[in-house]
């Protein structure tokens, strides 16, 4: 059975057709799915689908991209969230600097505030990096993020920095883009960093793997991100279904 860790079935895009989403889902064995919320809209829709759905599991935060919108009243509300059985990390929280609606000095900050609310409540942390890696391990090793861990979402820096994020507690999880015929680095990282460390995701409606490519993601896809992983490492497809799917139960603390 397959676990996508990163899905945004809250985006208005499946307002029509969710219920065939999961479905489909369901027919490519997807066994469970955390839903991230990163502002007000999207995190109340994410706890409203985990409240209906027992396989869902939801993963509350705030994106860079918004840092400067990140009221203190925000983060409280986050922060009464975590007692919720069902959310089970905070995110997804970092920095993005191909965006600039949010100064970086403000997108730290916010981020920093975050990995301290996940420590305070003994939460893993989920990272969005986009052009900021330098940035965003130099805040993790400063907050000593280790002590939660967490997962580098969709990573596709080099193995060299996987290496260095799965030293600190992180788990590294690979989507779409692996399964891209010119993306060198996600084949690199799911080559060398081992199994036990590595997670799979969607991250839908974006990023949607070959032959899907360009077109809106959706959580049953994640199959085509196990088998290409499978591919690369010489495995069969059900050990990485396997492995993967027990990685996340583990960090999620879900049994
Ligand atoms: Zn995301």
């Amino acid at each position: 059975m397959l676990f996508d860790t990163h899905a945004h079935l809250n985006d208005t895009q499946y307002n029509e057709d969710l219920e065939e989403v999961i479905e489909r889902a369901q027919t490519e064995g997807v066994s469970e799915m955390v839903i991230v919320g990163f502002d007000r809209p999207t995190i109340q829709r994410a706890m409203e689908l985990v409240e209906r759905y027992d396989f869902m599991f939801a993963c509350v935060g705030w994106h860079p991209v918004d840092a400067i919108d990140m009221t203190d009243e925000d983060l409280t509300w986050i922060e009464e969230l975590t007692s919720h059985p069902k959310v089970v990390a905070i995110g997804e929280m970092g920095l993005d600097y191909h965006w600039d609606k949010s100064p970086k000095d403000v997108q730290k900050e916010v981020f920093r505030r975050q990995i301290r609310l996940a420590k305070k409540v003994k939460l893993p942390i989920v990272i969005h990096n986009r052009e900021a890696t330098a940035d965003i391990v130099e805040i993790l090793k400063e907050e000593k993020a280790e002590e939660v861990g967490g997962i580098m979402h969709c990573f596709s820096g080099s193995p060299e920095v996987a290496k260095e994020c799965v030293n600190m507690n992180f788990y590294i999880s690979l989507g779409g883009p692996v399964t891209f015929k010119n993306a060198k680095k996600p084949k690199e990282v799911a080559a060398e960093i081992p199994l036990e460390k590595l997670l799979i995701e969607t991250d839908c409606p974006y990023l949607a793997p070959h032959p899907y490519r360009g077109k809106r993601n959706e959580p049953g896809y994640v199959k085509l991100v196990a088998e290409q992983i499978a591919e690369i490492k010489g495995l069969t497809f059900e050990e990485v279904a396997e492995a993967t799917t027990q990685n996340a139960k583990k960090l999620f603390g879900i049994k």
